[in-house]
Parts: structure tokens; C-alpha cells; sequence
């Protein structure tokens, strides 16, 4: 049984049958069946029936936002932009759909050519954290090439997944081609990741199940893409515009209560303003509006369960230095308050994905121990760099090992761009054109003239 809570208030909110290897075998079988179908829709009218879809997301937008934060304790007025990304999601790669083509390469004695391909029947398995966005992410480019899914939301938050099916099938897509199954990730998650008929995994989680993945799926030499944990930092040197870094560092941590995989949970400050900058953000973090998230003005909600509370709460020990902590309601409900904390390089604190609203605050001397700093990590998502100096922003930039930067910004995701990690974070790349390459084969053929 898949019990569902609202994380706010602790009520049950829908209760399913977990899908065991049966149910999860049964739609491998209906992706299979609707598979040749589907690929063999022409791309325009392909494109007109994800094009309906991100239509349609448009239309139930309240709809998707209640029923997101109502599930994740996201506040709504966040929920929406998130539903509203996940309609832009499927209006562009409707129009991708015919823009992803083979080549002619130049041989002797004949012509080549090279075809994209979908690969059939792709298991998508995602988090609880963003539902609805991260599983956009991969559905788009997943249908765009013509491929058929199933889609294995996280057991905590699959009320999102649930509605978009049904407004896939009122979309016109064909039945069979989007399915989704409700059930525990060591079961219907692992029967994917092993079925002979699954092609490929799109994998968005913890690194440790990351593992899980790529081991499962040696067996049959399964592709998989995992966009995994992270633990960014966020340097802010001494020439930068040390009021805006700081009063935007808050968001880039606490936003989603930082159950973010792109969270800025390290911040790196220049030794010479380091005082000045931990003022400014402490301040800021005192604003963060915590509370009920139906309530329009909430900026963080709670935690997703209790025992993920316990983990973030885990690291919040009687020897971290605390240069704040927040307020969060009593009672019903999974809260943790904004928590700002001195750190040292090596700290449990500044070295492991918290997952939770809990940032670290670490000095540095210089620009290039900015850089070993920002690399000390077995992870490398995302990041930002703070300096009004163009040249040592590039420098900067170009020296951290991580998929995702932003100078003088600490936004990573965006619908055109290549989103994706280094190291540990996982490998593959999510949104923009650079998704289609994980959904797709290339398929090369020498015609003799
Ligand atoms: P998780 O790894 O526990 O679960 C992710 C999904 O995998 C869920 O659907 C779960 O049911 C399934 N799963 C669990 N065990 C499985 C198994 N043995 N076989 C197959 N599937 C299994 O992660 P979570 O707690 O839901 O999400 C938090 C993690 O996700 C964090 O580490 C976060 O950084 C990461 N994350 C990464 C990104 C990214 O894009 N890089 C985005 C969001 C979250």
C-alpha cells in the first residue's frame, strides 16, 4: 500500500496499491505494444499532440499547482511557476520534434547517412522533490523521439504524474505509449531497471540509488542517464555586489525548504568581506516567510516526511556553529527552520548533500582556493559565481567542475539550456536540444552507388 501525506499537515491525502513486478511487467507490455505506433506517427502530428499536451497543462494549471503543493508542501505561488515551466517543457520539444535529424557525411563510393532512432520502451524513475517538472523533463524528449514510457514517480509524490497521464490520453497521445506506475523504487523501480523490454533509464535521484541503477543495468547493457545529488557552491568574491549576493543567497538554499539538487549549500566568501556578507545574509534569511503553504505570501514550506526531517535534523549538532537559526511552526507537520551555519572545509555540514534548509559558510583567501574549495566535493551540479571582474568570472567558471554555472545569478534551470551534472552528480543532459541525445539512437547507413 502507497499511503500519501500532505507533509504540512500530516492528513492522508490518497492511499494506492502498490504496483508490484506484475503491474510494473504490464506496462512494460502496453509500452511495447503501443511502441511501433507510435514511432511511425508522423513528426508533425507528433508535435501537435505534445503541442495539445502543453496546452492542456496550461488550461489545469491551478489544478496541477494545488495538487503539487498539497503533496510536496511546495507554497503555491511557487507550485504555479513550476506547472508553468513543465507546459513550456512540452511546447518545446513539440518543436523539436522535426528539428532532430541525421547527417550526410562525406565517403568514397557511396552515400552515408545517419538517422535518429528511438529506442523503444524507456523507464523514467523520479523524485519527490520537483514531480511534475522533473519527469517533464524527460517525457518531452522521451515522446519527441518517438519512444514509449513508463514512469515511475517517487511513492511519496505520484498524485502529479497521475493527473498528467490523464491529460496525456485527453491530449490525444495514444493509450500505451505514457504509462505510470505507482510502487516502491527497491520493486517496480528495480523490475524497470532490469525488464529485458526496457531500453533505457532516465534516472533523477540519490547518487546511492544512481549506483543501484547503473549496476542493475549492466545486466543488459541498459543506457541510462542520472542527473544525481549535489552540493554546490556558490562563491562570492570581494568585488562583487555583496548586498545582492547576499540577499538572493537565502533563495538559492531555502527555496523548495532545500530540497533542491541544484541548492547552494556551500557558501564560499572571500576572507576580507566575510563578516560583512555573513550580516547581510543573516538578515536575509530572517525575512524568509516559513509557513502554510496554500497561504500566497509563504516562501518555504515543510519538509517532505518525517524521516527525511530527521536526516536534515542530523546534521544540525550541538558543535555546528549557528549563525542563525529561524523560526518554523509547531505541530502537525514536517517543519525545519532556515539554518545558517559557520563551517570548516572538511565539516559534515559543508562536505554532504543536505537536502534540507541548512547552508554552510566557509572563508577564502583567494581566487585560486575559491577553486580548490568549490572542487573539494565528490559531487558537481551546479553553482554561481559573485564578482564584478568579467575576466576572473570566465576563469572561475571555467576551473569548477560542475555541469551548471551562473555568474552574478544562482538560477540553473532553464527550458533551452543543457542541464545535467559532473562527478557524482551523474552524467547525460536534461532540457534543450541536448536531451534528445539520451532518447535517441544514431543509426549510420552506407548506400553503394
Ligand atoms: P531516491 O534516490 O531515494 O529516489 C528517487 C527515485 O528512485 C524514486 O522514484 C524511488 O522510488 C526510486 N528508487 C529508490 N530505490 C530504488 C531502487 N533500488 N531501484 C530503482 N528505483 C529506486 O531520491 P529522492 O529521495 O526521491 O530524491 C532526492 C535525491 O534526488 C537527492 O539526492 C537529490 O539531489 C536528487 N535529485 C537530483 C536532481 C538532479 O537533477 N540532479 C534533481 C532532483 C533531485
Amino acid at each position: 500500500m502507497t499511503t500519501v501525506l500532505n507533509p504540512a499537515t500530516e492528513e492522508v491525502i490518497a492511499e494506492f496499491d502498490s504496483a508490484g513486478v506484475e503491474e510494473t511487467d504490464a506496462a512494460v507490455a502496453r509500452a511495447k505494444a503501443a511502441y511501433p505506433a507510435w514511432r511511425e506517427v508522423a513528426p508533425g502530428d507528433r508535435a501537435r499532440l505534445l503541442r495539445r499536451l502543453a496546452s492542456l497543462v496550461e488550461e489545469h494549471q491551478e489544478e496541477l499547482a494545488q495538487i503539487e503543493s498539497r503533496n510536496v508542501g511546495k507554497p503555491i505561488a511557487g507550485a504555479r511557476g513550476e506547472v508553468g515551466m513543465v507546459a513550456q517543457v512540452f511546447h518545446y520539444y513539440a518543436g523539436a520534434v522535426d528539428k532532430h535529424f541525421g547527417e550526410t557525411i562525406p565517403v568514397a563510393g557511396g552515400v552515408d547517412m545517419t538517422f535518429r532512432e528511438p529506442l523503444g520502451v524507456v523507464g523514467l524513475i523520479t523524485p519527490w522533490n520537483f514531480p511534475l517538472n522533473i519527469a517533464s523533463w524527460k517525457l518531452g524528449p522521451a515522446l519527441a523521439c518517438g519512444n514509449a514510457v513508463v514512469l515511475k514517480p517517487a511513492e511519496l509524490t505520484p498524485l502529479s504524474a497521475l493527473r498528467l497521464a490523464e491529460l496525456a490520453l485527453e491530449a490525444g497521445i495514444p493509450e500505451g505509449v505514457l504509462n505510470v506506475v505507482v510502487g516502491k523504487g527497491s520493486v517496480a523501480g528495480q523490475r524497470l531497471i532490469e525488464h529485458p523490454d526496457v531500453a533505457k533509464i532516465g534516472f533523477t535521484g540519490s547518487t546511492e540509488v544512481g549506483q543501484q541503477v547503473m549496476r542493475g543495468a549492466a545486466g543488459t547493457i541498459k543506457r541510462v542517464t542520472l542527473e544525481l545529488g549535489g552540493k554546490s557552491a556558490n562563491v562570492v568574491f570581494a568585488d562583487a555586489d555583496l548586498e545582492r549576493a547576499a540577499a538572493t543567497a537565502p533563495y538559492a538554499v531555502f527555496d523548495n525548504a532545500g530540497q533542491d539538487c541544484c541548492a547552494r549549500s556551500r557558501i564560499l566568501v572571500e576572507r576580507s568581506v566575510y563578516d560583512r556578507f555573513l550580516d547581510y545574509l543573516v538578515e536575509a534569511t530572517r525575512n524568509i516567510r516559513v509557513g502554510d503553504p496554500a497561504d500566497e505570501a509563504t516562501e518555504m514550506g515543510p519538509l517532505i516526511s518525517a524521516a527525511h526531517r530527521e536526516t536534515v535534523a542530523s546534521f544540525v549538532t550541538d558543535d555546528v556553529r549557528l549563525a542563525f537559526r529561524g523560526e518554523a511552526p509547531e505541530g502537525q507537520g514536517f517543519w525545519f527552520p532556515c539554518t545558517v551555519a559557520e563551517a570548516r572545509p572538511e565539516d559534515r555540514i559543508a562536505r554532504e548533500e543536505v537536502f534540507g534548509p541548512v547552508v554552510a559558510v566557509i572563508p577564502f583567501a583567494d581566487e585560486a582556493e575559491a577553486v580548490r574549495l568549490a572542487n573539494d566535493s565528490p559531487y558537481g551540479l551546479s553553482g554561481s559565481i559573485w564578482t564584478e571582474n568579467g575576466a576572473r568570472a570566465f576563469r572561475v567558471a571555467r576551473a569548477i567542475e560542475t555541469g551548471v554555472l551562473s555568474i552574478n545569478s544562482n538560477s540553473s534551470v532553464r527550458v533551452s539550456t543543457p542541464f545535467g551534472g559532473y562527478k557524482q552528480s551523474g552524467f547525460g543532459r536534461e532540457l534543450g536540444m541536448h536531451a534528445l541525445e539520451g532518447y535517441s539512437e544514431v543509426k549510420n547507413v552506407f548506400y553503394s552507388i
